[in-house]
């Protein structure tokens, strides 16, 4: 039943979203420091282990990749600044960097690792896009993260990075302990006075294996609410799209490659605990270098959580994916996926329009920004529909 739901709301409900071909995900594990919120996987960057792992990245892409077509390339972490213009260059000899399907080729970097140089580099192999996690201009805030950089390195950074011709996002978090809403407010004004063309806005949350909670419970800021509707106004005043729950763009610059993530398309993650969604399978490479390496020099990726991409786990996730951004779902796509549900999709939505968390608007169910604050619950009360 969720296959025909499933077809239905690929064909209908998320052409305005994206129409993006498939995705190559590059994870770079290595972190000089740890970050006292973070619980991703991360490595110290050794010369040796870089130079190791660029062999095995390599062969993972001939062994995973070769022969694909992709539109995207997202080079993630960990820290991908941490390597060198001459890891660059290696990398650029055997991704798809010429592929004339390549829209958009996205590297995320923390400001401590801008430099002119690999500006240049970049800028040379048609990089599009740059990631820089600035997190906050406001040194108290940023010290509470645990996070290197002071605010004034962001800003030198960002300068940089717009003497070229790159498509800029900032990452943002709100929500930190000691964080007031001033200060957010200031970091808002700031991002915007420098006038990046995509923002990502981050609210903290801190896993059980981060630092900032093995050291003490961290005393979280009760007022969440206030915090996302503070930016959702200021960003939607600015002329800031808003287009998924944490996500804001200039027109026409939303990031490809999470949308065809978000649309349940596929990407091929490579690089230890990446993950994909690739050849009808879901799949992470384990969260370990050695044991990656181990894998991929034997020619047996080690690998964890795999599972068929059967339609139906597409299905459910692209109901849940879609009622977390501004898009929403096609009226199209319901009326056609009413066939298979047990209880009135219509009017389910009709009561989501009176609560004010959905309008409809150019024939689609729209999540307001109420919507989005319980995205998750709608998308629960909507799979129950077809139980
Ligand atoms: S937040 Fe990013 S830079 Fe900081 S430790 Fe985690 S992966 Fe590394």
């Amino acid at each position: 039943m969720m296959c025909a739901i499933f077809t239905a709301m690929t064909d209908a409900s998320f052409g305005n979203l994206t129409d993006c071909g498939d995705g190559l995900y590059v994870h770079v594990p290595f972190c000089a420091t740890r970050c006292a919120y973070c619980a991703f996987y991360g490595e110290q960057p050794r010369r040796q282990d870089i130079d190791a792992y660029l062999r095995c990245l390599e062969l993972e892409w001939r062994m995973r990749g070769m022969g694909g077509s992709f539109e995207t390339i997202f080079f993630g972490g960990g820290t991908p600044g941490a390597l060198s213009c001459a890891d660059f260059e290696k990398i650029s000899k055997f991704l798809p960097i010429d592929d004339v399907a390549l829209r958009e080729w996205t590297v995320e970097l923390s400001p401590a690792t801008v430099t002119a140089e690999k500006l240049r580099l970049f800028n040379d192999l048609a990089v599009t896009r740059l990631s820089i996690g600035v997190q906050s201009f406001n040194d108290g805030t940023l010290a509470a993260m645990g996070r290197r950089q002071l605010a004034k390195k962001s800003l030198d950074a960002y300068a940089l990075c717009r003497e070229f011709d790159f498509s800029i996002n900032l990452d943002l978090i709100f929500n930190v302990p000691g964080q007031t809403m001033q200060s957010w407010e200031k970091d808002l004004e700031l991002a915007i006075a420098i006038g990046p063309d995509h923002l990502s806005t981050y609210c903290l949350t801190v896993e059980a294996e981060a630092l900032l909670w093995k050291n003490e419970k961290p005393q979280m800021n009760s007022d969440d609410l206030e915090f996302y509707e503070l930016t959702w106004n200021i960003l939607a005043a600015n002329g800031y799209e808003h287009y998924e729950v944490s996500n804001f763009c200039r027109p026409g610059r939303r990031c490809l490659h999470n949308c065809n993530g978000w649309a349940m398309g596929e990407w091929l993650g490579l690089g230890p605990s990446a993950a994909s969604q690739f050849r009808r399978r879901r799949f992470r490479n384990v969260a370990n270098l050695n044991l990656w390496m181990d894998g991929i020099c034997r020619n047996s990726p080690v690998e964890e959580d795999a599972v068929p991409l059967s339609r139906h786990l597409l299905a459910e996730d692209s109901i849940m994916f879609a009622m977390r951004t501004c898009d929403g779902i096609s009226v199209a796509a319901l009326a056609a996926a009413q066939e298979f549900a047990s209880a009135d999709l219509a009017s389910l939505f009709e009561d989501f329009r009176d609560y004010g968390l959905v309008v409809f608007a150019n024939g689609r169910a729209k999540p307001t920004d109420r919507g989005l604050l319980l995205a998750d619950a709608m998308a629960l009360e909507i799979l129950k529909c077809f139980k």
